[in-house]
């Protein structure tokens, strides 16, 4: 049982979500839901030209195998309309058109088949194209994403609010495309409000969120290079999502855009709003006891696990004296103490390795549990393994004490300072 279930206030319902209202990209196979109880969605974009069909192709299967549910691709000429019309059908996720300035790639990508756009309105200013664009959607059944972006704020908007970007001139350029939406009858419509100021990101959707019940789509635009770009992402979403607004997430990174789904997968799992698919890797981050080097081995069975495709959480811990306590929420964990490798499962010690073969038995055991459970991998603990476990911490303790930081003489030492000798 882990943390969640023993705890359900710990779940997704910590962070009850603001109703919107469900919008659903019509992927023939693979419909995606986003709003209302949908669950809350990742999103990234392929770098590729669209024109490039079987590259385009081949970074959407990398992206959905990553954790994306959408996909979104630039259709900025014709040839990447051509390049759509081929995309489409074989996509395994709903595909969004990305449009700036010409409305008439809008309607190529409708043309193409694609299962969503996005619509810049600080880059499509004339009413009668984006009307013409919404009544050509709606008769479609194709949903619209109001993409307003900060750095291509419609210019009156930048003028109105005295040449800056300020939460109300992003609110209100989406309200304005709304506008022109509501003239044609058209409500099939997701909104974001991006910035790459983190502050005005969170304040921009916290406005939007008390004006309409369209879904919201998360992003801090233009984060940049990881991992302070991930950090400023994470800043701007993770706030969000814990006041309940957003529907769906993209991370928009400068990087491979498998980073950004597997962000946007990271992230939702981390904060319990979607169930674990894959790996979850903790790692204590080592002190005085380490017996181990706890970042090596770390990344020695990230690298090794993540590609089994199990849903689990696994510990790699310094010392054998704290590591199985700590972790002992962790399904799978290992200990490191005298050269050994302690394993355990759900806390329990199931079996003692060489420290060399630390990696290849967290390996082993990940499959024991995927296939037989945790109990079942707990019973098949070997003899004497939780005696060797607790013969090692005993010594670990004789050798090191109780403080292998040596806190206490420190401690003395401190409390030294500006005395008077
Ligand atoms: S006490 Fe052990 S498990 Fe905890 S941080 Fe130090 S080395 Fe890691």
């Amino acid at each position: 049982m882990d943390e969640q279930q023993r705890r359900p206030d710990l779940g997704p319902e910590r962070f009850p979500r603001r109703k919107t209202r469900q919008i659903v990209l019509r992927h023939p196979t693979n419909p995606v839901a986003v709003g209302g109880d949908a669950p809350i969605t990742v999103q990234s974009m392929t770098t590729t030209k669209t024109a490039d069909v079987d590259g385009t192709l081949a970074q959407i299967y990398a992206l959905a195998g990553a954790g994306a549910e959408i996909v979104r691709c630039t259709c900025n000429d014709k040839e990447a309309a051509i390049g759509l019309a081929q995309i489409v059908p074989r996509s395994p996720v709903p595909i969004v058109a990305d449009i700036h300035h010409q409305y008439e790639m809008a309607l190529a990508a409708l043309e193409a088949g694609v299962h969503c756009l996005r619509l810049n309105p600080g880059n499509i200013r004339k009413p009668e194209q984006i009307k013409l664009v919404a009544q050509e959607a709606k008769d479609r059944g194709v949903p619209i994403r109001i993409g307003v972006n900060g750095g291509s704020l419609h210019p009156d908007l930048y003028k109105k609010y005295g040449d800056k970007i300020v939460p109300e001139a992003l609110v209100e350029s989406a309200q304005m495309e709304l506008a022109y939406f509501d003239e044609v009858g058209f409500e099939d419509v997701k909104i974001s409000v991006k910035a790459s100021n983190v502050p005005l990101m969170i304040e921009s959707y916290r406005q939007l969120s008390e004006v309409t019940d369209h879904p919201l789509h998360l992003g801090v635009t233009e984060a940049g290079p990881p991992p302070a770009g991930i950090l400023k992402a994470t800043a701007g979403m993770a706030t969000l999502l814990s006041e309940g607004i957003g529907d769906t997430i993209r991370y928009s990174l400068t990087a491979d855009p498998v980073e950004e789904a597997r962000a946007g997968r990271q992230l939702l799992e981390a904060m319990g709003l979607r169930e674990r698919k894959g790996l979850d890797l903790i790692a204590c981050p080592s002190c005085g006891r380490a017996e181990v080097d706890v970042i090596a081995v770390s990344a020695a069975a990230q690298a090794a696990l993540s590609d089994l495709d199990i849903p689990i959480q696994v510990a790699v811990m310094g010392c054998v004296v704290n590591g199985p306590g700590e972790a002992r929420e962790a399904d799978l964990g290992i200990a490191a103490g005298r050269k050994r490798g302690h394993l355990f499962v759900k806390g329990k010690v199931v079996k003692v390795v060489p420290e060399d073969e630390m990696v290849d038995a967290l390996v082993e055991w990940a499959g024991i549990i995927a296939e037989d459970g945790v109990e079942a991998a707990q019973a098949k603990a070997e003899d004497g393994a939780e005696a060797a476990a607790e013969a090692d911490r005993a010594a670990l303790l004789e050798d090191q004490g109780a403080d292998a930081n040596d806190a206490t003489s420190k401690i003395v030492k401190i409390e030294q300072i500006g005395r008077k000798p």
